[in-house]
């Protein structure tokens, strides 16, 4: 803005020392397009004003959409290696131990919590209603036939 109002102290004082009218409507008129240019100038920087505001909004939200996909990514990855421990047997699930056999849970398919089979007679049950068709009596029976169908190393 500076050198604007110098132009515009400059010209006003050329006009006022000057003799020549023709000169002097045309040094006005330098002025009016100086004025022209400051006021475009005034806006430019409104405008460039808005743009940084928006532009550290937007990075803002950038930052935190990078932070709750990361979060989403590691939560995803995180269920998918609980899923991978479980094997799907009878229509429940059964839990792998690191040594490749199983733990001694059956585990049910929609909530993958352990169930329980009261005094062996009663199908394992869960408490969101999801009943196997096995009871505790037959357990070992189906532990044997998982692990054949299961190989250790698989
Ligand atoms: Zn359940």
């Amino acid at each position: 803005m500076g050198a604007l109002v110098d132009l515009t102290n400059l010209t006003t004082k050329l006009i006022e020392s000057v003799k020549d009218r023709k000169f002097a409507a045309d040094l006005r008129e330098i002025q009016r397009m100086i004025a022209s240019l400051q006021s475009e100038h005034a806006s430019i920087h409104e405008s460039r004003i808005a743009l940084m505001t928006e532009n550290a909004e937007l990075k803002r939200k950038l930052a935190a959409l990078e932070l709750r996909v990361a979060d989403a990514e590691k939560r995803a990855s995180q269920q998918q290696a609980d899923l991978e421990q479980f094997v799907e047997h009878r229509g429940a699930l059964f839990k792998r131990k690191p040594d490749g056999g199983f733990h001694e849970a059956v585990y049910c398919p929609k909530c993958h919590t352990s169930t329980s089979s009261p005094d062996g007679h009663a199908a394992y049950h869960c408490y969101c209603g999801w009943r196997a068709d096995f009871n505790g009596f037959e357990f070992r029976k189906i532990l044997k036939d998982l692990l054949s169908t299961h190989d250790p190393k698989a």
